[in-house]
């Protein structure tokens, strides 16, 4: 038996076989084909798409950064109208009758490894380009012959990080619990594991070895330990432990039912997070009294475009549908920073949690931002709806959102496309500068929703994705409880009320100071609901 060890991100015992998650690689091939023309089209086809995605980028670079930074997209845009380079490739393909990809990658490597054979430093540069615009050639080609692994089996998936949509794609029946090499406990794929309510573990380092793919493992959640092909003794003291946690949950399940109120008479609301289907049937299990945050971005990831208003409508419609007429907030789309959608061309950034993202990607790309309002306002009808926004710092962009959603709403007023326009709108308070004006933006909207992980990494200026800073990350920190106090007064007195919907409302030694701050709501992973109630309960 070896164990490991990692950071939980999420409790509970599992046993299954591992199963090691291999990113997409592209695979290319290199053959002759019969049609050459076709593969010529095929390449200008792509090349032009290219063209099209650099264009966007230099622009939103341009606006966001300068010119100076946008002109890297113009130049590669450039090099691929470079003579010498269509001509090599023209010549493989239409000469040699090579396939499109293979001309790509041999052209771009053998340019990329002359330029850096050259002495200056900046021609050198210029090889990382040369490949930067053969992969962005070989993703347009190629989309759909790279392959990636997905567990066959029941698996506790292993891998060295994943992405938020890496998580999103993966998740499902195979999986069974996560073990990452890396990662940070206040990551997305942590928050997301954990709404899935499968356990997990991060950090686990490089003594978790590819050799141990397919081995059973025994992962407690609770301990943070991950046992691979565990010996008796450790089987059977799981298996206690084990029958100890299916009695807790029996003790929990009887308050299903029950209300969310201290001692003295103070009702809290108690809802649970989601990202999608499976984690709305969880709340619901879990008896959660609504939704409190919908991370709607997540319907955005892992796939090849914008979900259209029809597919948007649907899926906010099921969520209404199944918990019928609890409220549900559903927070529109927080994109950026460790969220990347590879359609949106969003510009790379230096510093992305300080970046293009949320309500500012929103507010830029208005033609992305109506479609979701217009699905929200249509599923408004199905139940008892809240608008949430993401990352606001000023009443500048709250003036600003009003002006589209009365747009969107006149334009189905004048499409007769039936909707709810009385849907209430809060704005999440995950900025030191919200909290710091929330006397001014509660004037404005109808409800506040503190983001805490958001806010404290803000607050403390610390990365919440660097796992090499968690030491440091403090949620508890007098100046994120002073914000959030801050925030609470101004709510009341404006006459709105006030929830959390970061981790930090599942911190169950910070309840009673929480509901004595004047929280009305907490919002937090299914799986915690029914402790916070009896938390609650015992106040
Ligand atoms: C938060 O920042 O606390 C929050 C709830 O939003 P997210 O974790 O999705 O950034
Ligand atoms: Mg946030």
């Amino acid at each position: 038996m070896t164990t490991l060890q990692g950071k939980s991100v999420c409790r509970g015992i599992v046993k299954a076989k591992l199963a090691f998650y291999r990113r997409k690689k592209h695979r290319i091939s290199r053959f002759t084909v019969q049609d050459k023309e076709a593969q010529w089209q095929r390449y200008l086809k792509a090349k032009k798409e290219a063209a099209g995605q650099l264009e966007q980028l230099k622009s939103d670079t341009e606006r966001m950064l300068g010119q100076e930074e946008a002109a890297v997209f113009e130049m590669q845009k450039l090099m691929l109208d470079d003579c010498e380079y269509v001509e090599a490739l023209r010549s493989l393909i239409l000469e040699q009758g090579m396939n499109a990809e293979y001309a790509v990658y041999a052209t771009g490597e053998s340019m990329a490894r002359r330029l850096d054979a050259l002495e200056d430093a900046y021609i050198k540069e210029r090889a990382q380009d040369v490949r930067d615009i053969s992969e962005r050639l070989l993703n347009v080609l190629g989309q759909n012959d790279a392959e990636e692994k997905f567990p066959k089996e029941p698996s506790i998936v292993a891998a060295d990080d994943l992405t938020p949509s890496e998580t999103v794609r993966l998740a499902g029946e195979k999986v069974l619990g996560f073990v990452l090499r890396e990662g940070g406990i206040h990551s997305h794929t942590a928050i997301l594991a954990r709404n899935m309510g499968v356990p997990a573990l991060v950090g686990v380092g490089n003594s978790l070895l590819e050799v141990y793919d397919g081995a059973e493992a025994l992962l407690d959640g609770d301990t943070g330990d991950l046992y691979i092909e565990p010996d008796e003794e450790t089987l059977l003291a799981m298996a206690k432990k084990k029958q100890q946690a299916d009695a807790d949950k029996e003790r929990l399940l009887a308050l299903k039912g029950l209300e969310n109120i201290t001692s003295r008479g103070r009702r809290i609301e108690v809802f649970a997070n989601a990202g999608s289907l499976e984690d709305i049937d969880n709340a619901i299990r879990n008896d959660a009294g609504g939704i409190g945050l919908l991370r709607s971005e997540i319907l955005y990831l892992g796939r090849s475009s914008a979900p259209d208003e029809e597919t948007q409508l649907a899926f906010y419609r099921s969520v209404l549908e199944k918990m019928e007429g609890r409220e549900v907030i559903i927070r529109t789309m927080d994109i950026g920073a460790d969220k990347k959608l590879s359609y949106l061309n969003l510009p790379t950034e230096e510093n992305p949690a300080l970046g293009f993202r949320a309500i500012r990607i929103c507010l830029e790309r208005p033609e992305l931002f109506k479609v979701q309002l217009r699905a929200l306002y249509r599923a408004g009808r199905y139940g008892r709806l809240r608008i949430l926004y993401p990352m606001i710092t000023s009443e500048k962009e709250l003036h600003r959102i009003r002006e589209i959603e009365s747009q969107v709403k006149e334009e189905l007023l004048k499409e007769q496309i039936p909707f709810e326009s009385r849907i209430p709108t809060g704005i999440m308070i995950e900025t030191p500068a919200a909290a710091l004006i929330s006397d001014r933006l509660a004037k404005l909207t109808d409800f506040f929703s503190v983001g805490t992980n958001d806010l404290t990494q803000y607050t403390l200026a610390l990365d919440r994705q660097n796992a090499g800073l968690e030491r440091f990350f403090d949620a508890h920190h007098p100046a994120v409880l002073g914000l959030i106090r801050l925030a609470a007064e101004n709510a009341h007195k404006a006459g709105i009320k006030i929830g959390i919907c970061g981790e930090l409302a599942a911190d169950l030694s910070l309840t009673d100071e929480l509901i004595e701050m004047g929280i009305d709501e907490l919002s937090v992973s299914p799986g915690m609901i029914l402790l916070l109630r009896e938390k609650i309960r015992g106040i």
